[in-house]
């Protein structure tokens, strides 16, 4: 069956560094520097008055030049007045129903939730739109993003709206062997976004809240995730973490690294060589319920709005198509207060 979606052009509002999206509220001094060699080093802020903030992101490391693109770079405001309507058929899952084998790691930014292994059942998705329609993509990870202002924290804004959070749930090509492999290739991700909202305190007592044209549904297993293990991670820094790294004579507060490259996208040979992280030894936990992306997905999966953008993190590849649901899901307090409270340790 063909059903009816929004879908939103390319042409929307840049929103090139959206405030304190994906900010842990409790940062450790950091170090006072501002680009690395080693890519295992380098590090990011969403500190916009500091030289590793996002402005300077494509000069911190030369793998992270992408950063700098004007072509496609997400997040973005969608400007409902400026997307175009088109049908497309269904995005369709197989074995939604599963839950997969998860671990989560304090990434120091917005923990993953991340699928452990490769299963005969595994969960993909294909019918993605701009995509052949029977290619497709395996289920890897999620996580949430939060902002400094907690009203604020979504990356995406919909007509220059946000959400407290903003849930991303990550596809790989299933022609590569894993997300590390595809982020980089020509359209290697697919990125579900879902916006969340803070259940209120006044215990609404219906499950799903009717707001405007949304039902907005009370995500109640990944609120259960977001209280278990986000407490779990809190104060799981790197194996390798060590506070002399950090200067605490204060920050640099402009970039003078000499990486003119900012814009450029690096070649397939100098990713390969230079730009593969070492698998970090951030100490993970298993996420014993396993996940699915039914944990997050909202009421109606109808509409929404997709475009072809870019990683959000460096080294913000612009190898993602997003699809960004229109009606968002709400978490309650707790699950929300727990990733307030989350250290920042890399
Ligand atoms: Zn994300």
């Amino acid at each position: 069956m063909e059903l009816v979606f929004l879908f939103a052009t390319v042409a929307t509002v840049f929103v090139s560094f959206v405030d304190g999206a994906g900010y842990l509220q409790i940062r450790p001094p950091s170090a006072n520097q501002c680009c690395y060699e080693d890519i295992n080093q380098a590090h990011f802020s969403y500190d916009r008055d500091f030289c590793e903030g996002p402005k300077d992101w494509c000069r911190v490391h030369p793998c992270w030049t992408t950063c700098g693109s004007q072509r496609r770079q997400s997040p973005i405001n969608i400007n409902t007045k400026e997307t175009r309507y088109k049908r497309y058929s269904r995005l369709k899952f197989d074995n939604l129903n599963t839950r997969v084998l998860a671990n989560i790691k304090n990434n120091g930014h917005a923990p993953d939730f991340d699928v452990d292994g490769k299963f005969d059942d595994e969960i993909t998705l294909c019918n993605v739109p701009r995509r052949p329609k029977d290619k497709k993509y395996n289920f890897a990870q999620l996580h949430v993003h939060l902002g400094r202002d907690e009203n604020k924290g979504s990356e995406h804004a919909i007509d220059n709206t946000f959400k407290p959070m903003e849930a991303h749930m990550v596809f790989y090509d299933s022609d590569y062997d894993g997300v590390g492999e595809a982020k980089p290739k020509r359209n290697g991700l697919v990125v579900l976004s879902v916006m969340i909202e803070v259940y209120g305190n006044n215990h609404e007592n219906n499950e799903c809240r009717v707001d405007g044209t949304c039902k907005v549904r009370f995500a109640k297993k990944l609120s259960k995730l977001m209280e278990k293990y986000y407490e779990k991670v809190r104060h799981y820094p790197m194996e390798s973490f060590n506070p002399d790294f950090f200067n605490l004579l204060g920050f640099q507060r402009s970039n003078s690294c000499t990486n003119n490259n900012c814009g450029r996208t690096p070649s397939p040979d100098f990713i390969e060589e230079r730009c593969e992280k070492e698998e970090q030894n951030a100490r993970s936990v298993r996420v014993t319920e396993g996940i699915t992306p039914l944990d997050v997905l909202p009421y109606d999966t109808n509409q929404f709005y997709t475009y072809a953008g870019s990683l959000t993190t460096p080294p913000c590849y612009e190898t993602v198509q997003w699809v960004v649901y229109k009606c968002p899901i709400k978490v309650s307090s707790k699950a929300s207060i727990q990733l307030q409270a989350l250290y920042d340790l890399i």
